[in-house]
């Protein structure tokens, strides 16, 4: 062997072993972003879900209002990431596997608000994530409805058939686990988290949501990523962003590549929250660790800063022109 073979013959080698242990690991690769995780890629479909009503109905709890954030016990240095895959009803948007994949190789849990027309869409993604443990999933609505400005069976709607939605996938990974001779994967039964479209509510909303056994999660810092790629922004950005952190945070990202910028932007912030010894952890953990800390109306960075939305998605944050009704 010359000495080009001897040093190369061993990465080969190296190679070859891993793509083999990837073959055995089923989907690992499935999780590099392709054509069909653009916007747009994937065809517009504005009917109801295969099933509308859930089989698991939530036990209905005290209202509480909208959880920004949960006080936590003195030096305990816990944050939630959350991620909004949101889709109207007049366009499909995409997943952002870079950034969700960033998670999963850093072994960083993070709650997911997937809409229920997002999750029908994105199938093959969702049956992918339902089946990662570092990943819990939270309802955000089917098709982005505004909650402020839906009739009570709209909101309704939009509530089940979402969690309809998330039943018929985990059945379908279930099954595919069956079928494959796999453990069956822990999957919670239902959603039981919920976040606004665009942080809007009213109280009737807020009543209904609580009659419907959900917790209404909303974010107190704002990670919002723009389309911009330049990676010397998302560094400013980043360590901004970081900087409004506190023990016990709920950071909102977006994870449907409608912001393009959300993976750079992630890795800033998850970095600048590390080097200040910030741990990650659901939002269903973040809650059982302390106080949830909560407000009436639901906002951005100061009450109030969402209203102007109310017009710009079509009638009620869908796109739609006509009110949607659930019918
Ligand atoms: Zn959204």
């Amino acid at each position: 062997m010359n000495r080009i073979s001897q040093i190369f013959f061993p990465v080969f080698l190296l190679t070859l072993l891993q793509a083999a242990a990837w073959g055995l690991a089923p989907g690992r690769d499935a999780w590099t972003p392709d054509k069909m995780d653009q916007r747009r890629a994937l065809p517009n479909v504005s009917t109801p879900p295969e099933r509308r009503e859930p089989v698991v109905r939530l036990a209905p709890r005290k209202d509480e209002g909208i959880i920004r954030r949960v006080a936590l016990p003195e030096g305990e240095k816990a944050v939630a990431l959350t991620f909004d895959l949101c889709e109207l009803d007049t366009v499909t948007t995409g997943c952002d596997m870079e950034a969700l994949n960033f998670l999963r190789q850093r072994r960083i849990p993070a709650t997911l608000f997937m809409g229920g027309k997002w999750m029908r869409t994105h199938a093959r993604r969702v049956w992918l994530l339902m089946t990662e443990p570092l990943f819990e999933i939270g309802n955000h609505a089917w098709s982005h409805g505004n909650c402020a400005l839906l009739s009570p069976e709209g909101l309704s709607a939009q509530v089940l058939w979402t969690q309809a939605q998330y039943e018929l996938l985990r059945e379908d990974a279930l099954r595919a686990a069956r079928e494959a001779g796999e453990a069956a994967p822990d999957i919670p039964p239902v959603p039981r988290l919920f976040r606004l479209p665009y942080g809007r509510s009213s109280e009737p909303a807020l009543h209904s949501l609580a009659e419907m056994g959900l917790r209404i999660i909303q974010w107190d810092v704002a990670a919002e990523a723009g389309d911009n790629r330049s990676p010397k922004r998302a560094r400013r950005e980043g360590r901004r962003i970081a900087s409004r952190v506190r023990p016990g945070a709920i950071l909102l990202f977006h994870a449907n590549r409608v912001p393009k910028g959300t993976a750079l932007l992630l890795r800033e912030v998850v970095e600048a929250l590390q080097e200040r010894d910030y741990t990650f952890v659901t939002v269903g953990r973040l809650l059982e660790m302390g106080q949830p800390q909560t407000v009436r109306d639901g906002y951005f960075t100061t009450p109030g800063d969402n209203r102007a939305l109310d017009r710009k998605f079509g009638v009620d944050g869908t796109g739609r022109r006509t009110p949607f009704t659930g019918r």
